[in-house]
């Protein structure tokens, strides 16, 4: 299968491989044909599985036939949960879009709102937008929804886990009642279904299952250590194991905040990345770890979500998440692509109940590593595999991961080295 034959005329075909791209990932060739037919989607797919060609592609091939947009108008609306995914989607459309006459526009809170205001007056065939802040300039008249075709949800689960989902039905019942509707999220939850029931008509579902190829790249273990010992544990393995470019989770703002400085007070490069920064402060976070020149980004799970950092050797939970699918999600950052990842998590015995939770949900018992100099005082409680299933709630990691071959290996080798040795020092 090769991008050609999905029905992309030659301006998009060019930008296409100009980004190198080989071939169409399994949810763009599902997705792409559907959304060319004009069909509403619904599309279940892990991070990193390229959702964001997948419905931009054929979108812009939808728009680039019809109409010219009128002032301050908008012909399709992407909705994203955070910022900076707003920011990204809106990058990957002027990339896609570059050989076409569309214009695009992205608007998201945390920034002035004139310069927005004045960008819309020009109108925008694509807007990309975070919820409250397209709420804003529609209420001021800057955004107007009579001419919307195509409407995009991206990362529906997360939208509804930060809870816009009243902005989102509000928005809903703007739009014209003709259009297409695409909605894309990481799994399909209840919650998820729910809102589809009122958003997609007679929809084309997708649901592609990688056989995790995530699961299988990815090496995970966790350091079983003591709460305040941690900052000196991640310190120690930095350092130790020579890891270049970490994405260390933490379960709070302020966490994250006292993380880097501990860190940069090691002679450590280190930015931290949440909701309480400005938004200045987290893009010139990001690009300063992409480009290699800040060793260790500290992220909230919410300001984490979706960023597009590829092919990451290390992702670190420093705190365990609460929400077991988040853990699912973090460690989706590394092992993109086919490429080998180690997702290493420090766990202090508060976090056993967290841990528990993970390890049900993944149907996997993660392999123990304690660092000589940091076996904690209060020990960790023994795991056991729970194999009751979840009530049906989200099937679909559950059995994505546990075609894993990581499930395997804890069976057959319960007491297994983990599988990346310790680098001499
Ligand atoms: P998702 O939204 O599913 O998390 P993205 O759309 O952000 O995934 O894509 C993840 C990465 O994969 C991006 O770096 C993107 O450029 C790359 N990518 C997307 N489609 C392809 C493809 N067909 N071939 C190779 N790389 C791709
Ligand atoms: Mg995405």
């Amino acid at each position: 299968m090769s991008f050609s034959s999905l029905g992309l005329s030659e301006p998009i075909l060019k930008a296409v491989s100009k980004q190198g791209y080989e071939k169409p990932s399994p949810i763009q060739e599902q997705a792409i044909p559907a959304i060319l037919e004009g069909k509403d989607i619904m599309a279940a797919a892990q991070t990193g599985t390229g959702k964001t060609a997948g419905f931009t592609l054929p979108l812009l091939e939808r728009l680039s036939k019809g109409k010219p947009v009128r002032s301050n108008h908008v012909r399709a609306l992407v909705l994203t949960p955070t910022r900076e995914l707003a920011a990204q989607v809106g990058e990957s459309v002027a990339k896609y879009a570059k050989h076409l006459s569309i214009s695009s526009a992205v608007v998201f809170g945390g920034v002035k709102v004139s310069p927005q205001m004045l960008r819309m007056r020009k109108g925008a065939d694509v807007l990309v937008a975070t919820p409250g802040r397209l709420m804003d300039l529609h209420s001021q008249n800057a955004v107007k929804f009579q001419d919307v075709e195509i409407l995009v949800l991206d990362e529906a689960d997360r939208m509804l886990d930060m809870g816009f989902i009243r902005d989102i039905r509000k928005i809903l019942a703007l739009l014209p009642k003709q259009r297409q509707n695409l909605l894309f999220s990481a799994t399909f939850s209840d919650d998820i279904r729910n809102l589809a029931k009122g958003l997609v008509n007679d929809p084309v579902e997708i649901d592609v299952n990688p056989r995790n190829q995530t699961a299988r790249t990815v090496n995970q273990w966790i350091c079983p250590v003591d709460q305040k010992k941690k900052a000196n544990l991640l310190t120690h393995l930095l350092t130790d194991r020579q890891w270049k470019q970490v994405l260390v989770f933490t379960k709070t703002k302020h966490g994250a905040n006292r993380l880097a400085t501990h860190l940069e007070g090691r002679g450590i490069s280190a930015a931290a990345i949440h909701g309480n920064k400005s938004q200045a402060a987290r893009t010139k976070a990001l690009a300063n770890f992409k480009a290699g020149e800040v060793r260790v980004l500290v992220a909230t799970d919410i300001a984490a979500r979706g960023l597009d950092i590829e092919q990451l050797p290390q992702v670190v939970n420093f705190d365990l998440p609460h929400v077991p699918e988040d853990y699912v999600h973090r460690i989706g950052r590394t092992g993109r692509a086919g490429a080998v990842g180690e997702a290493i998590s420090l766990v202090c015995a508060e976090e056993f109940k967290d841990l528990q939770a993970i390890e049900r949900l993944t149907q996997q018992v993660l392999h123990r590593e304690i660092i000589d100099g940091f076996n904690p005082i209060n020990k960790l409680g023994v795991s056991r595999l729970n194999t009751t299933p979840i009530k049906a709630k989200k099937p679909k990691i559950n059995r994505q991961l546990q075609s894993g071959a990581s499930l395997k290996q804890t069976e057959r080798r319960p007491s297994s080295k983990p599988r990346t040795p310790r680098k001499p020092t």
